[in-house]
């Protein structure tokens, strides 16, 4: 039987990617991500399948294709932690999931919104303590406020949906436009300037790439209204931690929701409540009372993890038996 070795194999997953196997090849469950040290784990395994928090990059390629690794199916969309040019150069075949559900993140950057914007994670904190009062709670509607959407693929197309259904006015900034979106929910597209400047909340929605690397930083925060919210559900290192955690010091930034931070690999999907962790960054934004910080989960309901399995077991199945597959990287 075939063996193909699953990286960063997470219990949440596990019966979803069992189910869609139906017991065509033999999965290898590996619990740690991949990297240098853990490549030696895949050998004898025709093809690996790997997630954002695994490492992908050149060496470890290089070391895969010694193990006699023939394809990478990642079980995410976004693909910012392998390298695809080195992959080629192996002849090392990549796939992705690039639509498994896009309401899922969609509905999760409104989610954030609306916990910030009622102050939901503090007035949890507060009752918890029987701390019923709700003087510092009061919050603001979303309804008529000027949202700014970075990026307007799948996701980011969900986003503006819902967030028409509120009542937003909405900006978009992209490299393309899309009419739909225009059209329906009377969109405008702007420049990321006159998006900043503009915007009451701004969510990002662009894959992480040499062109949106710290696209939100000192300058184009500097443009932004003040106490503006800003929602990352996309990649941390959109923005530059930095510069936001000076805004957020200077009241400039009014409220930060993260899924997803730039060095969140090796901390987050794990469990460091006995330890601690050491990241100095990471605890300055978690100290702040207006930043809500999650654990790159925007993917995870149940409808999400069933998509990525399929198409993660129909990846496989395109390779294995030589059949086009539309979602191949490399
Ligand atoms: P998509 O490819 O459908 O859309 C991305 C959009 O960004 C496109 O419209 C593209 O034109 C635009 N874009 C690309 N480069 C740009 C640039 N330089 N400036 C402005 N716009 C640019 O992707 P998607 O499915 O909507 O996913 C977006 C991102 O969300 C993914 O790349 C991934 O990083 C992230 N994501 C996060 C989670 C999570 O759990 N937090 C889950 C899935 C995806």
């Amino acid at each position: 039987m075939i063996k193909i070795a699953l990286y960063s194999a997470h219990a949440f997953e596990r019966p979803y990617l069992v189910n869609a196997n139906n017991e065509q090849y033999e999965f290898l469950f590996i619990p740690e991500a991949l990297s240098t040290s853990t490549v030696s784990l895949a050998a004898g395994c025709k093809g690996i399948s790997i997630f954002t928090s695994d490492d992908a990059s050149a060496a470890v390629l290089e070391l895969l294709k010694q193990e006699g690794v023939e394809f990478v199916a990642t079980r995410s969309s976004g693909y910012d932690h392998i390298d695809l040019n080195k992959a080629v150069s192996l002849g090392i075949r990549v796939a992705n999931v690039p639509e498994y559900s896009p309401h899922a993140i969609g509905e999760y950057a409104v989610a954030m919104m609306l916990a910030l914007s009622r102050h939901l994670p503090e007035a949890d904190r507060k009752v918890c303590k029987y701390d019923f009062s709700i003087d510092a709670l009061t919050g603001f509607n979303l309804h008529y406020k000027t949202a700014g959407i970075i990026g307007t693929g799948r996701i980011g197309a969900v986003t503006c949906k819902i967030l028409h259904g509120f009542g937003c006015k909405l900006l978009a900034y992209d490299i393309k436009q899309n009419e739909t979106l225009i059209e329906k929910y009377d969109l405008a597209y702007v420049s990321l300037e006159e998006l900043c400047r503009q915007s009451d909340i701004i969510s990002l929605h662009t894959p992480l790439n040499e062109h949106t690397t710290y696209m939100i930083n000192e300058q184009t925060i500097s443009l932004m209204k003040k106490t503006v919210m800003l929602i990352n559900t996309s990649r941390g290192k959109l923005i530059h931690t930095k510069d936001i955690i000076s805004a957020l010091e200077a009241g400039k930034i009014g409220y930060l929701g993260l899924d997803v931070y730039e060095k969140e690999k090796g901390i987050f999907f794990h469990d460091y409540s006995n330890k601690g962790i050491e990241d100095e960054m990471l605890k300055t934004l978690m100290g702040f009372s207006n930043v809500l910080i999650t654990s790159h989960q925007a993917f995870l309901t149940k409808e999400a993890l069933k998509n990525i399995a399929d198409s993660t077991l129909q990846n496989i199945n395109c390779y294995v038996n030589e059949i086009t597959n539309p979602n191949l990287l490399c």
